[in-house]
């Protein structure tokens, strides 16, 4: 089994879901106590946090690009950043070493793609929903994503930072984000994407008005599939 490196802490709530599904997965796939050879780098997020508001991207790309190495020195086969809004700065970490960057935006297109999809709604932070990466990626995978109106964007980026990513998980700002779906359907979106590695943590892709696709979940899955190298990645919620 190869070492799968995780980029964590962005937040701590979210890399907790990825160490407990890859782990799963493992486990549903090798039978009996298997679980995955895991190595989790976790940063301090305010850190990070601070960078992002300041728009210190090479700073933050600096910072993950060491602890990716970090993680290559130490055995990982892999890595993967366990956020998507630091995907911003994904091409640079992948240089910083000779290991694969397993990319969130890339693999959850895939997901739609397989789908028969082609027009998701984007809930996600500020950042992924407004700098372009996201969206430039997606379209090169022939994926055209609706990002929510102004508003809408706010309502989201504040449930992320103000309690999702600090532990709160509130049954109003579950309405609001219901509210911002519906909004979405209105306008001609075919599915939504869980674009934030917390949202899982409010929202279940399958009980959405859309179909979901939560991009934790897909991460996690693709990190197993590479792990257990050509054996399929078991996700049974999934399927
Ligand atoms: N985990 C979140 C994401 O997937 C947000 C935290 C961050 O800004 O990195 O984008």
């Amino acid at each position: 089994m190869r070492k799968i490196g995780l980029i964590g802490g962005m937040s701590f709530e979210s890399s907790a879901v990825y160490y407990k599904l890859i782990n799963e997965m493992v486990r549903e796939q090798l039978g009996e106590l298997h679980s995955a050879e895991v190595l989790l780098h976790s940063v301090d997020f305010q850190t990070i946090v601070d960078m992002q508001k300041a728009g210190l991207w090479d700073e933050a790309a600096n910072r993950l690009a060491t602890v990716a190495s970090s993680l290559e020195a130490a055995g990982a086969g892999c890595t993967l950043i366990c956020t998507n809004t630091m995907h911003l700065i994904a091409d640079e970490v992948q240089a910083a070493t000779s290991i694969p960057l397993i990319n969130i935006i890339d693999e959850t297109a895939g997901a739609i793609r397989d789908a028969g999809l082609k027009r998701p709604l984007l809930l996600a932070t500020r950042y992924t929903m407004e700098h372009g990466f996201y969206t430039g990626r997606m379209a090169s995978h022939g994926i055209d994503v609706m990002v929510p109106d102004a508003d809408d964007r706010t309502t989201v980026h504040n449930i992320i930072f103000a309690e999702l990513c600090a532990g709160k998980v509130l049954d109003t700002s579950r309405q609001a984000l219901f509210a911002v779906i519906d909004r979405a359907v209105a306008n001609g979106a075919d599915s939504i994407i869980l674009g934030c590695t917390e949202i899982c943590m409010i929202l279940d892709p399958e009980n959405l008005a859309l179909p979901g696709f939560d991009s934790t979940r897909i991460h996690a899955c693709a990190a197993v599939k590479f792990a257990l190298a050509d054996e399929a990645c078991v996700d049974r919620d999934a399927a």
